[in-house]
């Protein structure tokens, strides 16, 4: 059985036709994963007993004629979401040693669908990031160039998934996470809307923005990914019990008369030209399509970095608080008083990056500057909700560039903090404002890297989202491969 390019889709297919079995494709998997991750530094932890294991329990079950809806499907899970009785670092020193009691509802979920665990893909340090150069364990190679980053903060499972590592991953996107590695990957990453996925056993970073979503090779396998994966759950009471409609049956609706919103504002100054040129391309392919093309404001996208750079990381800063070396995961040695261990700990478990979010985080929540920015920029994601309402009277759904460039060089953005916080203005929008994006492959630059258009919806409308997304994928498919 081929793994290279294997969706849900074939893998099924071929399950079916007793063409291969799980064991066998686990099996490729797992070469594959220990032909490659050296190279790439995709995956943190390796599953392969457990998976193996699986795979064979699972090959028994087909024997008997049952089916799950991601049978044998083998599945990376960023570093940040719980499994239990697997390692869970976010990619942290001060988590190196933490193993989960306990299973994300996510990944309970994802098991429960006949998903295989394959491994743990590393990402940015505690997902603060955009490059996943802020791993504690190392960088991610973009498996398009192994010069450039994979993007960030989810790098692992975009690269994971790029280079067929596995068949499907999840990430978690807090201002782009799951879309920017998928743009950068040239593969297809979904943030849901807030509250759409539980964030049980999610690893907090900013837990008014944080989503976990699928990375996968087709809008298809977003769609049956989330099938999965979406709905209430009583451990997380930000879940909501809206409705999960049948994501895979909506992907084949028309998009005749749907109407495109294009915001100027995400077209302005900073903007690559090839980026430009491409996500007009397809833009105007939506239109031969049917899709009618409205112009739309979103006037206040020029303060989302600064609102969102304050409120993520306010909210970060009181998260981690709770890595104190007190109960688990990394505790410096020969601290005499309670005081000094728990500021050595802190010191040395984490790195430069969440050092510096957790002190702007708490300068921007302290008395006397809480007024000046933490309430400031909770004002400024109001009127950009509302940017957002307006604009969605007008058209469906939203379209621009997922990233402002293609996936940039190593190190290049690491001396200057404001320019790497600067890949996630059109990004950050989507989860300020709470609602579902996805980013999908459209074409290559002239340097052979991959370019993301994204698409936003009114909150809960994912199925609408895909469907758009499937009818771009299905008329004009992003069939190229990296390099490998
Ligand atoms: N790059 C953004 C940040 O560093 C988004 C990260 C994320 O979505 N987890 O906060």
């Amino acid at each position: 059985m081929e793994i290279v390019g294997l969706t849900v889709d074939r893998l099924h297919e071929a399950l079916r036709a007793r063409a291969t079995s799980v064991r066998e494709v686990c099996a490729r998997t797992l070469e594959r994963i220990e032909a490659l991750n050296g190279r790439l530094g995709a995956f943190l932890t390796i599953n392969r007993d457990e998976a193996l294991q699986r795979a064979e329990d699972l090959d028994r079950e087909l024997a008997r004629g049952d089916w799950r809806p991601l049978m044998g499907v083998p599945v990376a899970i960023k570093d940040n979401i719980c499994t239990r009785g697997l390692r869970t670092t976010c990619a942290s020193k001060i988590l190196h040693n933490f193993v989960p009691p306990y299973n994300a509802t996510a990944v309970e979920r994802l098991l429960e669908a006949g998903a295989i665990i394959i491994g743990k893909t590393n990402c940015d340090e505690f997902a603060m990031g955009s490059s996943n150069e802020n791993s504690a364990f190392g960088i991610v190679r973009n498996p398009w160039d192994a010069e450039r980053v994979p993007g960030g903060s989810s790098g692992g499972s975009g690269a994971a998934v790029a280079a067929d590592l596995c068949v499907v991953a999840l990430g978690s996107d807090t201002g782009g996470s799951v879309r920017l590695p998928a743009a950068f990957c040239g593969v297809v990453g979904l943030k849901p809307t807030y509250g759409r996925v539980s964030r049980y056993g999610l690893v907090a970073y900013g837990s008014s923005l944080d989503q976990i979503g699928p990375i996968t090779k087709t809008v298809a396998d977003a769609a049956r990914v989330l099938q999965v994966i979406a709905g209430r759950d009583p451990r997380d009471s930000t879940s909501s019990n809206h409705p999960v409609p049948d994501y895979l049956a909506a992907l084949n609706g028309e998009i005749n008369g749907v109407r495109l919103g294009v915001p100027r504002e995400y077209f302005g100054p900073g903007l690559d030209e090839e980026v430009k040129e491409a996500v007009w391309r397809a833009i105007h392919r939506f239109a031969d399509l049917g899709a009618e093309i409205v112009e739309v404001r979103l006037p206040h996208t020029e303060y989302a970095i600064a609102c969102y750079y304050i409120i993520a990381t306010a909210e970060a800063s009181s998260n981690l608080a709770r890595y104190d070396g007190v109960r688990y995961g990394y505790r410096a040695e020969g601290a005499r008083t309670l005081r000094e261990m728990y500021r050595r700990t802190r010191h040395e478990g984490f790195g430069a990056e969440v050092k510096r979010r957790i002190m702007l985080g708490t300068y921007v929540l302290s008395a006397g500057y809480y007024d000046a920015y933490y309430l400031k920029a909770l004002k400024v994601r109001a009127l950009i909700e509302r940017d957002f309402r307006e604009a969605f009277a007008r058209c469906d759904l939203i379209v621009g560039p997922t990233s402002p460039t293609v996936a940039f060089r190593l190190g290049e953005k690491m001396a200057d903090p404001l320019a790497m916080y600067l890949s996630d203005v059109y990004t950050i929008m989507a989860n300020l404002a709470a609602i579902p994006a996805i980013s999908i492959p459209v074409g290559l630059s002239r340097e052979g890297l991959p370019i993301g258009l994204q698409l936003h919806a009114r909150p809960f409308e994912e199925a609408m989202l895909l469907r758009v997304a499937h009818a771009y994928e299905r008329a004009f498919p992003f069939s190229q491969k990296p390099p490998l």
